[in-house]
């Protein structure tokens, strides 16, 4: 499995990953702010992802850490 670290405080909440995972599995949490005042993404289901970078790529802002 896939490991991935999120550094959520780094996240402005602009969704941009979400669309990019092509398996459906990045969400903006919906109860949870970071120190920013954003709610940040987090990761639905590990096991489904394939590491394959769409999402560290597409974000601005370096939020994610992802090694096969
Ligand atoms: S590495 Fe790929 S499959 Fe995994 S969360 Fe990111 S975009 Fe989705
Ligand atoms: S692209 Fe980056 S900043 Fe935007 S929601 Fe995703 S992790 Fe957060």
């Amino acid at each position: 499995m896939a490991k991935m670290t999120i550094f959520d405080e780094r996240c402005k909440g602009c969704g941009l990953c979400v669309r990019a995972c092509p398996k459906k599995i990045l969400e903006l949490s919906k109860t949870k702010l970071n120190a920013k005042g954003y709610y940040p993404v987090a990761i639905t289901d590990m096991a489904a992802c394939t590491a394959c970078q769409s999402c560290a790529r597409t974000c601005p802002d370096l939020v994610f850490e992802i090694e096969k």
